[in-house]
């Protein structure tokens, strides 16, 4: 297994962590027996987030009295100094830690700088060891490019998958030339990506550290199968990643669901990629009377726009939502998928 090092932060662990985002939905002993498999596994890494209910009390039930053991990172949405501060203790509390090894503004809006609150708050959190070093995730390319320019956080989290733009695989390296640590998030595409050989096949070509998203125990097995075998990119991965991109590329939902709620309660990270799922999963799972029932309620949509304003990908939500649904009635009605 490859092992990757974090920029300034000179972190280094394998290539292959754990994203503790979907532990949020299982039971608090599922969720540590599954982290503790992890770390048994070979992980050392594990990210998780004060926005992600209660995530880091169960990474704190884990690894509590192995503490030097494991690098945490979490991550606050705080906007004001009050906030941050009072997210801080919260996390530090729940993880049974004095110190959190990386901490993160959590998709941010924008880049803060020297004099923003935030930016000041990280650095006194830093001085007073609550916290080891300073990151910060975004999910918008523009956003994340100022901050790589800004040269004022040791670590960037941000979508990364075999679907990557080339401006996406520019910013990848702009960190490595800056030193600073590139997190991959949605290494999946939010569920879309399926091969998970050749999605690690890929993150192995860059200096990056993907953090997988598990919540079932057949999951984590998977991602610790690399730590057997050995996965490097091969041509037969580069033709089947290709074949993938052009059937996926273009204006795609990568099922976030940050454009939520919405208006007219349409539940737009699923129905918005119908299209794709349908044809990736066994499309029964998605014909069953409540998919139909929550497609239908595209038909319902205000066109408020609420949801555009929201969308980090800046898709057009209505359309791409109307689209699907035409789709959707046509596989109905005996279209082939
Ligand atoms: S534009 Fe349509 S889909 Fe978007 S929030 Fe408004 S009602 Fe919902
Ligand atoms: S429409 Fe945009 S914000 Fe909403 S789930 Fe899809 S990618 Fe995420």
């Amino acid at each position: 297994m490859r092992q990757i090092t974090l920029g300034k932060t000179e972190i280094t662990v394998p290539q292959n962590a754990f994203g503790a985002l979907p532990i949020q939905r299982i039971s608090k002993d599922d969720a540590v027996r599954l982290l503790r498999k992890a770390y048994d596994g070979g992980m050392r890494f594990f990210d998780t987030a004060r926005a992600y209910s209660d995530s880091e009390e169960k990474v704190g039930a884990a690894f509590n009295g192995m503490r030097d053991k494991v690098f945490i990172s979490s991550k606050t949405m705080a906007l004001t100094k009050e906030k941050f501060w009072e997210d801080l203790h919260t996390s530090l509390d729940l993880l049974k830690t004095d110190y959190i090894d990386i901490y993160q503004l959590h998709c941010v809006a924008r880049c803060y700088g020297e004099g923003d609150e935030l930016y000041e708050a990280m650095k006194e959190a830093k001085k007073q060891g609550k916290i080891r070093h300073i990151g910060i995730t975004a999910h918008k390319i523009g956003v994340a490019e100022d901050i790589v320019r800004s040269d004022l956080y040791e670590t960037l989290q941000f979508p990364f998958s075999y679907l990557a733009s080339d401006r996406d695989i520019q910013l990848v390296k702009d960190c490595a030339e800056a030193n600073m640590g590139f997190i991959a998030m949605k290494g999946l595409s939010g569920g879309l990506l399926t091969n998970s050989e050749a999605c690690m096949a890929f993150m192995n070509d860059y200096d990056v550290l993907p953090i997988w998203g598990v919540q079932r125990e057949s999951e984590l097995d998977e991602w610790l199968s690399f730590f057997e075998k050995d996965i490097r990119m091969t041509d037969e991965i580069r033709d089947f990643i290709e074949n993938d991109r052009k059937e996926l590329l273009g204006e795609f939902c990568r099922g976030c669901g940050y454009c939520m709620p919405c208006t007219v309660d349409i539940t737009i990270n699923q129905c918005a990629r119908m299209s794709q799922m349908i044809r990736r999963a066994p499309s029964q799972n998605w014909l069953t009377d409540h998919w139909v029932n929550e497609m239908m309620k595209i038909e319902d949509c205000v066109d408020c726009g609420l949801c555009k304003t929201r969308c980090p990908y800046e898709l057009d939500i209505p359309n791409l939502l109307r689209k699907n649904l035409v789709d959707y009635k046509e596989i109905l009605a005996g279209k082939e998928t």
